[in-house]
């Protein structure tokens, strides 16, 4: 099942001195359900501008945009922030959670379905947190905790919406390798169980075991790759 579409995707960016720069150059690609997408390439060549506006963060592009048969460009301002908060988990660098909160609020407050009380959000959150090995921390606050238990919690908070697709920007780039390990092979989990995993690398490794590597370089696609062959983990 084709989860998202991208036809022809250009992102030109105005710069403060009145002149333009374009950093996505015509992308044409198709996702299916249960993909785990590895988005690698140098630095500047446009990953973080395609998952931002893959991600909804941006509606000025041109091109098109299908998600789950609409069309991104044609959506009101309400419409994309929705899309933004319901239809995508996002998991970042640096975790992004919020410090004074405990675990639990951290991934009840992403809740965003607005027929659930609160008891049943915290319902949720807690299961997630059990599922991702964290049921006896949840009461902790991110600094009582690891890095990768943070990377963690903010997997579970990427599934409080159970959203058909994840947008993860550099997941494991401040975990060490056996924390990335673990964090890894969640995020296969979650491509198995039928979710879009887009996931933005630099590590070669990473990259490996995902089901397809995209590659892009100065915003144009220069490479993509199905590996039939997924690696596992040592
Ligand atoms: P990557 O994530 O691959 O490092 P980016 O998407 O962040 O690349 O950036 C792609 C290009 O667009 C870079 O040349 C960067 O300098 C430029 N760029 C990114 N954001 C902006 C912006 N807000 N205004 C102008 N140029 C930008
Ligand atoms: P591996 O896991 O295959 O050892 P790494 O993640 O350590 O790969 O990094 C691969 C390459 O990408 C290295 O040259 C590293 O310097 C570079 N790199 C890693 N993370 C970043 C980053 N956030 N920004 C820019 N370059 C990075």
């Amino acid at each position: 099942m084709t989860v998202l579409e991208l036809r022809n995707v250009t992102k030109t960016y105005k710069m403060a001195g009145g002149g333009t720069f374009q950093a996505l150059r015509g992308i044409s690609a198709s996702f299916n359900a249960g993909e785990l997408v590895a988005i690698v390439g140098e630095s500047g060549s446009g990953k973080s501008t395609l998952m931002n506006t893959i991600g909804g963060l941006d509606s000025d592009f041109g091109g098109e945009i299908i998600y789950e048969g609409k069309n991104l460009a044609k959506y009101s301002t309400q419409e994309l922030v929705d899309y933004h908060k319901k239809s995508i988990g996002f998991i970042f660098q640096n975790f992004n959670l919020i410090p004074h909160l405990n675990l639990l609020d951290n991934v009840a407050l992403a809740m965003t379905l607005s027929n659930i009380d609160q008891k049943e959000r915290e319902k949720r959150a807690k299961q997630l947190l059990e599922q991702v090995g964290l049921g006896e921390h949840i009461y902790k606050t991110p600094d009582e905790i690891s890095g990768g238990q943070k990377q963690r919690v903010a997997i579970a908070r990427a599934l409080i919406n159970d959203p058909d697709m994840i947008i993860a920007d550099e997941p494991t780039g401040a975990l060490d390798a056996e924390t990335t390990t673990i964090v890894l092979d969640m995020i296969k989990d979650i491509a198995k169980s039928g979710k879009l995993v887009l996931m933005v690398t630099h590590s070669e490794r990473v990259a490996s075991h995902c089901s397809r590597v995209i590659r892009i370089d100065n915003g144009k696609l220069l490479d993509d790759v199905e590996q039939e062959q997924v690696q596992f983990l040592s």
